[in-house]
C-alpha cells in the first residue's frame, strides 16, 4: 500500500474532534490496508518498529533528522535548525521546507509502507563504524521521495513522536467496528423498518451486544499476547475465530493485572471474606519468562528490560524447576549491611542501561514471586488463586535472589489490622489482599487483589536531628570508606538516654562516608555506652559525640528500635531513613526526643485517619 494514503489518514486522525471520529478514521484505514502490510502500519501508528516487548527503539536525535530535511530540500542545515526551534515540531518543519524545496531529487520513487517501514528499522539496527551515513543515507531516500505530508511523518516517527494520540484501546475499537460493520448494516436496516418502539430497542440491544462481544475477544487475545499488530494480523486474514489460536507463549509478556484499594482491614475482609494477606514491597513489578535456557524479563509496560537484571537471568536457571514458566513478582535492592530492604529511591537506580553490572554489585536484587500464570504447557491464568500459589511454591528452590512473597491466610479484619501494621513497621509499603478463588485477571483492575498502604499525606515532612550511636563497615564497594550504615537514636530528655530508632544505610555520599569513617573510628568503644539504650549491636559502638539531621518518609512502631519502648510495647523506628548531613553546632542533648517522636507518630496516625474518613 502507498505510504501517501496512509498519511492522508494520518492527517485527518490527528485533526479529528473526538474519539468517535478518529476511531472512524482508523477503521476506514485498516479496512483498506491489505494483511501483508497490517503488522507495519499498526507499529507506525504505536510509534515503533516492532512490538514493544521486543525492545527495539525507534528513538532517533533530532540532528540527524535536521540534516536528512537539510540534504534532500537543499537549505542549510542552520536555516532548518532556526524553523525547529521556531515550531518546535520537526514533522512540521519538514513539511514546511518540502513544500518549497529547492532540490528534486532524481532517484524518487513512490513510497509503500513497507519501504518507509524497512528503512526506519534498519535505521534503528545499524550500530557501529559507519552506522551514522547509513542512518542518513536511508533517511535521505525515504524523504527525497516524499510529498510534503509524508515528510511530517517520516520526521515524525524516527523521533518517537507521531502525535497521533491513538492509544491501543482506540485500535482495538477500530477493528471491532470493522469486524461487525457488516451485521451492524443489517441490523441499521432492520432498525429502520422496525415497527415499533420496542423491537428499535432490541436491535439497539443487539448491536452494542456485538460490538462488545467482539471488542472483549480481541482484547482477551491482547491481554494474554501483547503483539497488538500481530492481532491485527490475524484479524484480517482469519477474522476473530483466528485468534482462538492465540496461545500464552513464554517470551512474549501478558498484560499486568491491577489492584484495587480499600481504606480499611474491615473492608478488606468484608469483600473477600478469607483471603491471602502479602507484604507488599515497593521495588519493580517483573514478569519473568523462562523457556529453557532463555529467560526475558518485562516490565509492568511490558518493555524488555532482560538486560538490567543480570542476576534474576541466573537465578532463574537455576531456582525455578520448571522448564518453561512465565512468573510474576517484585524486585527490591537489598542492603546486605543493615539486612533490610532499601527505599524504592534506590532500587529504582537498578533500571538502567549504562553500568548494569557495576549497580548489580553495589544494589543487588531480591525477587519475591507472586503469582505464575503458565508453567510447562499448562495455562495457569484460569485456574484460582490458592491453586497458582501452590504451584508457584512448588517451582521456586530456596537459597537464592528468588524468593516467595510472604503470606498469611486470614479472615479476622484485627489480624489482618496487625500484619499491616507490622510490614510497615519492617519498611514495606502495606499489604496486598487476594481473593483465593479469583483467576488471574490479566490487563485489568478488579478486586481479585486489594491494597492496603499507608496514605501519602500522612508521610513525614519534617527532620530529625539524630545521635549517632555506633556504625557497621561497608560491604562490597563501601568497604572502602569502612563504613556501611550508621545506627542513631533520639534523646530521652527524661531518663537522659540515647535510644536507638534508625539504622541510615543511604543519603551519603562517598565523601561523607570517608569523612564520617575518618571521625567516628576516633570515638569507638568497646561495649555499648552506658546511656545508650539499643538492642541492636553495631559493628562498632561509638560515644554519642555526633548529630545528623535525618529524613524519613514516616514514623512506625518496630519490635526492633529502642525509642519509646516499655517492656510489652514495641518501640518506634523511621522509615526508610536519610542522612542529610552532620550538624557540626548541635550537642547531643539537643537532638530530636523520644517524646517529640511518639507525639510526630500520633499526628500522622491522625493524618492518615483524616485522608481514610475524606475518601
Ligand atoms: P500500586 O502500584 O500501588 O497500584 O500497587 C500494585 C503493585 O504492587 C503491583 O503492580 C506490584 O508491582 C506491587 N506489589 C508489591 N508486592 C506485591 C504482592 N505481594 N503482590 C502483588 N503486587 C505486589
Amino acid at each position: 500500500m502507498q505510504f501517501d494514503q496512509v498519511t492522508q489518514y494520518f492527517d485527518k486522525i490527528e485533526q479529528a474532534s473526538s474519539r468517535l471520529v478518529m476511531t472512524q478514521y482508523l477503521s476506514e484505514l485498516f479496512d483498506k490496508v491489505p494483511a501483508s502490510d497490517t503488522k507495519e502500519i499498526i507499529y507506525l501508528i504505536q510509534g515503533r518498529i516492532a512490538p514493544q516487548f521486543e525492545g527495539k527503539e525507534i528513538g532517533f536525535g533530532e540532528k540527524l533528522i535536521m540534516e536528512g530535511i537539510s540534504k534532500a530540500t537543499g537549505f542549510a542545515r542552520e536555516e532548518v535548525e532556526e524553523m525547529f526551534n521556531k515550531t518546535g515540531d520537526l514533522g512540521n518543519t519538514a513539511e514546511e521546507y518540502m513544500k518549497k524545496r529547492k532540490q528534486q531529487s532524481l532517484a524518487t520513487e513512490e513510497l509503500t509502507i513497507k519501504k518507509v517501514f524497512y528503512n526506519l528499522k534498519k535505521m534503528s539496527e545499524s550500530t557501529g563504524i559507519g552506522s551514522q551515513e547509513l542512518k542518513k543515507k536511508l533517511l535521505a531516500e525515504l524523504f527525497n521521495s516524499a510529498s510534503p505530508t509524508e515528510a511530517r511523518y517520516i520526521a515524525r516517527i524516527p523521533l518517537g513522536n507521531i502525535r497521533l494520540g491513538v492509544g491501543d484501546p482506540t485500535i482495538m475499537d477500530a477493528y471491532a467496528m470493522i469486524i461487525t460493520k457488516h451485521e451492524q448494516d443489517t441490523l441499521a436496516l432492520e432498525k429502520k423498518k422496525a415497527k415499533s418502539k420496542k423491537e428499535e430497542k432490541r436491535i439497539e440491544d443487539e448491536q452494542r451486544k456485538l460490538k462488545v462481544g467482539i471488542r472483549e475477544k480481541i482484547e482477551a487475545a491482547y491481554n494474554i499476547h501483547s503483539d497488538l499488530g500481530e492481532i491485527a494480523e490475524i484479524l484480517k486474514k482469519d477474522g476473530t475465530s483466528g485468534l482462538d489460536k492465540i496461545k500464552i507463549t513464554p517470551g512474549t509478556p501478558i498484560r499486568p493485572t491491577a489492584a484495587e484499594r480499600l481504606p480499611t482491614a474491615k473492608e478488606i475482609i468484608e469483600k473477600l471474606g478469607t483471603c491471602a494477606v502479602e507484604s507488599k514491597y515497593d521495588g519493580f513489578r517483573l514478569q519473568v519468562s523462562k523457556d529453557g535456557d532463555k529467560v526475558k524479563i518485562f516490565s509492568r509496560q511490558s518493555e524488555d528490560i532482560t538486560q538490567m537484571f543480570p542476576e534474576i537471568i541466573e537465578a532463574m536457571k537455576t531456582q525455578l524447576v520448571a522448564k518453561k514458566c512465565i512468573v510474576e513478582g517484585e524486585a527490591l535492592a537489598f542492603n546486605e549491611t543493615t539486612q533490610e530492604y532499601y527505599p524504592f529511591q534506590v532500587t529504582i537506580q537498578r533500571k538502567r542501561k549504562y553500568e548494569i553490572e557495576k549497580k548489580s554489585k553495589e544494589y543487588p536484587l531480591n525477587l519475591f514471586l507472586f503469582d505464575v500464570m503458565y508453567c510447562d504447557g499448562e495455562n495457569y491464568m484460569e485456574k484460582p488463586f490458592f491453586e497458582r500459589r501452590k504451584k508457584l511454591e512448588s517451582i521456586i528452590k530456596d537459597g537464592g535472589i528468588i524468593k516467595l512473597s510472604e503470606q498469611k491466610i486470614i479472615s479476622d479484619p484485627k489480624e489482618l489490622e496487625q500484619f499491616f501494621e507490622e510490614k510497615i513497621a519492617q519498611g514495606l509499603e502495606g499489604v496486598m489482599a487476594k481473593d483465593l478463588n479469583a483467576s488471574y485477571i490479566a490487563g485489568a483492575r478488579k478486586f481479585a487483589w486489594i491494597k492496603m498502604k499507608r496514605s501519602y499525606k500522612g508521610m513525614l515532612d519534617d527532620t530529625l536531628d539524630l545521635v549517632i550511636i555506633g556504625y557497621y563497615s561497608g560491604k562490597g564497594k563501601r568497604t572502602e570508606f569502612g563504613l556501611g550504615a550508621l545506627l542513631a537514636a533520639v534523646y530521652n530528655h527524661k531518663k537522659d538516654t540515647f535510644e536507638s530508632v534508625a539504622k541510615i544505610g543511604t543519603g551519603m555520599s562517598e565523601e561523607t562516608l570517608a569523612e564520617l569513617e575518618g571521625i567516628l573510628s576516633k570515638i569507638t568503644v568497646k561495649i555499648k555506652p552506658a546511656r545508650v539504650i539499643s538492642e541492636l549491636i553495631p559493628e562498632h559502638w561509638v560515644q554519642p559525640h555526633y548529630v545528623i539531621e535525618t529524613r524519613a518518609d514516616e514514623i512506625t512502631k518496630s519490635p526492633m528500635h529502642s525509642c519509646g519502648k516499655e517492656k510489652d510495647t514495641n518501640g518506634y523506628a523511621l522509615r526508610f531513613p536519610r542522612m542529610i548531613k552532620l550538624l557540626s553546632d548541635k550537642k547531643v542533648e539537643q537532638a530530636t526526643t523520644t517524646e517529640e517522636v511518639i507525639n510526630m507518630y500520633n499526628i500522622q496516625k491522625r493524618v492518615a485517619m483524616d485522608n481514610t474518613e475524606e475518601k
